[in-house]
């Protein structure tokens, strides 16, 4: 039997026709200096997408040809978020933190024609614009300087004069919801970065999922400051989620360090925001050393993109603000589970619940598989890869590369851990980080969890080093907090309260930054090799 309902598409230029008309006079807020910012409302968005739309139909943009971007989380970017999908083509959101060699590698194997650049941004563009084979036109943010990008065989044109000259209506196409939308290459930590592509139908059913309060609850009396960038796995949704709600979006530019971040939290009381733990932790550090300032209109904030540490939470209950941790990547666009705790249970146990990686929200499925291939129960005690499936969740890579990270129609998502019988997965290691010691499993998630939560420290990584009895044990690699001293001995003795005995442990090095990742996270390859190299400075703690 067919249902009586209307077949109606799920698209990107829906979300922006609901936000244009709906919710109209809803403000987009960009930061243009650490103090100032600059406002728009969905209303004006509406009509400068369009303007956009038309000037890439100008610029020689079909069906589904790639517009990338190369931008700061900003009113522009937001436009072309809004433009590109609903136009039919596709966007694709470039990483300002990859290396030239890896967006040349990835603007031609998505084989973008446009790429829409920050003025600021120019001179990173022009390291790689020479060998981005497919684009024809660059359109240039802001009235910087742009003669770095001249003689490269590339038109540059100004996006505001281009933007300018065009109608502000645009009759958007009806897409199929199954059509490319947007793209995303994750950074591949070995091998070149692999292509994710989003349908429109994702993007409605994950930013409608975002807006539930199982999930990020965001609703029109928001303020939503997108701290994660748009760069990265689509700022976690929340700019089309905000679109959807009527939400109001900040958009933080460049100024990602804590004091402007702050300044802008107590300007603009957001009430709502998401951001990876780093940032969280340097805004704590940050509101610690400067007293007086007003966090108060936040809420909740989401945080994600690598564990959160309990410790965090706490600091951040104490001020008022609730950390809800979430989990995902950009394989599941990227929000998949989230840790809220039920209402009634002792401090304690909501606090453990809090700290897991939560429940998988509506749409998305969760199993644990082992080496073998065989599917775990979710007993909350074996452990073993972390499958997902979902409307959200990609089926393949661009291209159909890395086809072993599929089977079964799952996502194979390289995260080590376990679920629960109430369905709450606890990671304990990334597949390829994982410590294996004497046979057994070490959790270098807890182990940096647990010592981030000592006063000197500011930040942790844990590897697992060569052992010849016991294969391997973990090295820590830690940073202290400035003027900060403590000790080997001191960080194992604090730990021992914490976790196993056999877990502690016995190399230390302390250093002054732990080397990142293009999305941020720690790069603990790096860290494997530089132990290799014998770059580190390794002290032994004096066994207990
Ligand atoms: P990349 O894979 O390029 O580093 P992603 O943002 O896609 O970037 O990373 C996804 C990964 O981040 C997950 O597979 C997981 O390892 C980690 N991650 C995300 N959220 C959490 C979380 N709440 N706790 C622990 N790890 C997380």
């Amino acid at each position: 039997m067919k249902s009586t309902m209307q077949d109606f598409p799920l698209t990107v230029a829906s979300v922006l026709r609901h936000a244009a008309s709906v919710h109209g006079d809803r403000q987009v807020i960009t930061a243009v200096t650490p103090g100032s910012s600059r406002r728009s409302t969905y209303a004006e968005l509406g009509e400068r997408s369009a303007q956009l739309a038309n000037a890439l139909r100008d610029l020689g943009i079909t069906g589904d040809e790639r517009v990338a971007t190369f931008q700061w989380s900003n009113q522009e970017h937001l436009e072309a978020y809004a433009a590109v999908p609903s136009m039919g083509a596709v966007l694709h959101t470039l990483n300002l933190r990859l290396p030239p060699h890896q967006l040349s590698y990835i603007a031609g194997h998505a084989e973008d024609r446009v790429v829409i650049v920050d003025d600021t941004l120019v001179p990173l563009l022009a390291r790689a614009l020479p060998e981005m084979g497919t684009v024809h036109t660059v359109l240039v943010a802001g009235s910087g300087d742009t003669s770095v990008l001249e003689g490269h065989g590339k038109e540059v044109l100004r996006y505001d004069e281009v933007l300018a000259a065009q109608a502000p209506t645009f009759d958007w196409p009806v897409v199929d919801e199954t059509s490319a939308a947007a793209m995303c290459y994750t950074s591949g930590t070995t091998g070149n970065p692999k292509g994710v592509v989003y349908s429109h139908r994702s993007m409605w059913l994950h930013s409608q999922a975002a807006c539930t309060h199982n999930a990020l609850g965001i609703a029109y009396d928001d303020t939503v400051l997108a701290i994660v960038p748009m760069f990265h796995a689509n700022a976690w949704g929340l700019p089309y989620a905000a679109m959807m709600a009527g939400a109001q979006l900040l958009l933080p530019g460049p100024f990602l360090q804590a004091a402007p971040l702050v300044a802008m939290i107590e300007a603009e009381r957001p009430t709502m925001s998401g951001a990876v733990p780093t940032i969280w932790n340097d805004i704590l550090n940050y509101v610690r050393d400067n007293p007086g300032h007003d966090l108060s209109s936040l809420k909740m904030v989401a945080c994600g993109g690598s564990a959160v540490p309990r410790s965090l939470m706490t600091a951040f209950d104490e001020l008022g603000i609730r950390i809800v941790q979430a989990w995902g990547m950009t394989e599941t666009s990227p929000l998949a589970a989230v840790a809220l705790a039920p209402a009634g249970l002792s401090a304690e146990e909501a606090m453990r619940l809090r700290g897991t990686q939560g429940r998988v929200v509506a749409g998305v499925e969760a199993r644990i598989v082992d080496d073998t291939g065989l599917v775990m129960p979710h007993d909350g005690k074996s452990v073993g890869e972390l499958e997902v499936r979902g409307p959200w969740v990609t089926a393949s890579y661009y291209g159909g590369e890395d086809s072993e990270k599929f089977h079964d129609g799952w996502l194979r998502t390289g995260d080590v851990g376990l679920i629960d019988p109430a369905q709450f997965i606890t990671l304990t290691d990334r597949a390829k980080d994982v410590i294996k010691s004497g046979g057994e499993w070490i959790s270098s998630v807890e182990l940096e969890n647990e010592l981030i939560g000592h006063p000197d420290v500011l930040q942790a990584a844990v590897i697992g080093v060569p052992d010849e009895k016991w294969q391997e044990r973990p090295l820590a690699a830690v940073v202290r907090k400035p003027g900060a001293a403590a000790t080997p001995d001191e960080l194992r003795e604090f730990l021992s309260d914490r976790v196993a005995k056999w877990w502690l442990p016995d190399s230390w090095s302390f250093i002054d930054a732990v080397p990142l990742t293009g999305t941020g996270k720690f790069d603990k390859k790096v860290l494997r090799q530089q132990y290799a190299d014998g770059e580190l400075t390794v002290e032994n703690s004096s066994r207990a």
